[in-house]
């Protein structure tokens, strides 16, 4: 694997990152190959903890034209690295103190709520011109979205509106509950009709995946673009653009019965060579890991041994050759020879989680198609 020398040279004191910006760009060229429709590009969570904007850029130039993010300071530091153009839009929507940079910055709302849509209709009103939007009808998740109940209120109000495309979210693909996602789907038709003509914006990566009479008019997958396996039980169809590597600080011989960690929860049943890495629940590497994740060396498998702690990590390297782990080693934590679904998997969450604290954690260091060669 070819690791750029800035990288290397951060991986010599802590924890790193790579990204591999084209393997996000084969991802999301994957998934709009599967909809006739627009394929908007979801980066919140920083791209899953893939880094929102170098990902969002690699994506524009090979043109995604729809960024949905969570918040609204994400939409502004989008549009300061994407530039004039594509569409941005917040999935929170915007609240009425920052209407006016929203319509200056060119900034979608997604509107959630009766109260969102008629401070857009005042904005409107105001300005004398329709303001772009997406409504978002709420049909099972019961979170975000308006409430059947609201359609009547919504309707005078949404003549203010250019209605860029009525959404919805499944609450159960990933669970593969076809019978909710096609109840949701007939939801959102039923509803959107009488209210305005607009595209329909319905599925997730596992949606996508389900079958296009899910998918709407643009679809949304987020997930699957980071290389998160959107197939609950089969192999990931998807490329996983991050490689995490952690450097050996220290090597050490263990007597049999010699303790290992905080609160010594585990002993050396024999005598072990064990690698301390620097890595640890500071850098998204969490506790959970203790006494049951592992890193791999050349693809040969170093369980943790004893507690993760805030900064270091012990792996037990006794059946590898000896050859094989030095001081400056580095260990993987997450890439070829381990999945992000296992990394999740040893710490009961889901991939999501786990990569946006490894993400945040570790030194991220974007590469174009070497990481993972
Ligand atoms: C997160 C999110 C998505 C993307 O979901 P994935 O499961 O990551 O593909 C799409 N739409 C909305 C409203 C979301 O919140």
């Amino acid at each position: 694997m070819a690791i750029p020398d800035d990288a290397r040279r951060s991986l010599s004191s802590g924890p790193v990152m790579l990204v591999d910006l084209a393997a996000i760009q084969r991802n999301f060229r994957k998934l709009a190959k599967m909809t006739r429709g627009t394929c908007a590009a979801i980066v919140k969570g920083d791209g899953y903890g893939h880094g929102m904007c170098e990902a969002s850029s690699a994506l524009r130039h090979i043109g995604a034209e729809l960024f949905f993010c969570a918040r609204f300071e994400d939409a502004l530091t989008l549009r300061a690295g994407l530039g004039a153009g594509p569409r941005i839009a917040v999935l929170d929507g915007v609240s009425p103190p920052d209407m006016g940079e929203a319509r200056a910055r060119d900034i979608i709302p997604v509107i959630n709520s009766l109260e969102q849509l008629h401070v857009i209709s005042a904005v409107a009103k105001q300005t004398a011109r329709r303001i772009p939007a997406f409504v978002h009808l709420d049909t099972a998740m019961n979170r975000l979205g308006l409430a059947p109940e609201d359609d009547e209120y919504a309707k005078p109000s949404l003549a203010a509106c250019d209605v860029q495309a009525y959404m919805t979210h499944f609450a159960s693909a990933d669970d593969v509950d076809l019978d909710l996602c096609r109840l949701q789907v007939s939801r959102l038709t039923q509803r959107a009709k009488p209210l305005s003509r607009a595209p329909l914006s319905i599925a997730n990566s596992c949606g996508v995946f389900l079958g296009s009479e899910l998918h709407g008019d643009i679809i949304r997958p987020g997930k699957s673009t980071f290389g998160i396996n959107p197939l609950p039980d089969a192999d990931n169809p998807m490329e996983q653009p991050a490689t995490i590597l952690a450097p050996v600080v220290h090597i050490r011989s263990l007597k049999k019965g010699d303790p290992v960690g905080y609160s010594c929860t585990w002993h050396a049943p024999e005598p072990r060579q064990i690698a301390i890495l620097a890595i640890g629940y500071a850098n998204g590497f969490m506790r959970d890991n203790s006494n049951r994740g592992s890193v791999t060396f050349g693809g040969l498998r170093a369980p943790v041994v004893g507690r993760v702690s805030m900064d270091l990590t012990a792996v037990d390297i006794s059946a590898l050759p000896e050859t094989a782990v030095h001081v400056g080693t580095a260990a993987e934590i997450v890439g070829n020879t381990i999945t992000y679904r296992e990394v999740a998997e040893t710490i009961a969450t889901n991939e999501h989680e786990a990569l946006i604290a490894l993400g945040r954690g570790c030194k991220r260091f974007f590469v174009n198609g070497a990481a993972n060669g």
